[in-house]
C-alpha cells in the first residue's frame, strides 16, 4: 500500500493525492506500507538528514519535479521546485502528470530494479513516461514537456536528447 504525505502548503498537492493515490495504488501492487513524501526544494535542508544523503546536488541544476531514494528515516521523496514550475506557468493538470511521472520512477525500480534503471536513464524516464500514459494523463505531460522545453532554461542538447527525445515517445512518433 502507497500512502503519500504532502509536506508543501499548497492545495494543488493534496488534491492530487484525493485524486490519484488510490489509482496508483490500483496499478502498484506494493505489499509493504510505503510513503512517498512530496516537499519542496526549499526543505532539502531542513528535513530530515535528506541534504547529507543525496547524492545529487539538486541546487544548481533546473529540475522542476524530481524522484529521489535518499538513505535517511525517508525512504522515497518527490522533490518540488515551485518556483520553477510558477515560472514555467504549470497549470494543475501539468502538475499532476509531471507528479504521476516522478511515482512511475518508484514503479520502475520496484518492475525493473534500481541498477538496471540507474545504468539506462532514457530507459528510466521512458518507463516512468509509460506509467503516466497507462494512468490517463499522457496528454497533460506532453504539455508539461513542452513548456520545460520552450522554457530556455534547458541547453539545446537537454532539449533534443531529454526532453523531445520523451515527447516523440509519448506521442508515438519514435519507439524506444
Ligand atoms: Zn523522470
Amino acid at each position: 500500500m502507497i500512502k503519500i504525505d504532502n509536506h508543501i502548503e499548497n492545495k494543488i498537492y493534496d488534491d492530487f493525492i484525493s485524486e490519484f493515490e488510490n489509482l496508483i495504488n490500483q496499478n502498484i501492487v506494493e505489499k509493504s506500507e510505503t510513503t512517498i513524501n512530496i516537499i519542496s526544494s526549499k526543505m532539502i535542508d531542513s528535513f530530515c538528514e535528506l541534504k547529507q544523503t543525496l547524492k545529487t546536488d539538486y541546487g544548481s541544476s533546473p529540475y522542476c519535479f524530481c524522484y529521489n531514494i535518499p538513505d535517511c528515516e525517508i525512504k522515497h521523496v518527490i522533490i518540488v521546485n515551485e518556483e520553477l514550475c510558477k515560472t514555467m506557468n504549470f497549470s494543475r493538470s501539468d502538475h499532476y502528470a509531471a507528479l504521476l511521472h516522478e511515482i512511475g520512477h518508484f514503479w520502475a525500480i520496484q518492475e525493473y530494479g534500481k541498477n538496471i534503471l540507474d545504468n539506462n536513464i532514457s530507459l528510466s524516464e521512458y518507463l516512468s513516461d509509460k506509467f503516466v500514459l497507462k494512468l490517463g494523463m499522457g496528454k497533460e505531460l506532453i504539455s508539461a514537456l513542452q513548456k520545460m522545453s520552450a522554457s530556455g532554461f534547458y541547453t539545446p542538447d537537454y532539449c533534443k536528447n531529454a526532453i523531445d527525445w520523451r515527447i516523440d515517445r509519448l506521442t508515438d512518433k519514435l519507439p524506444l
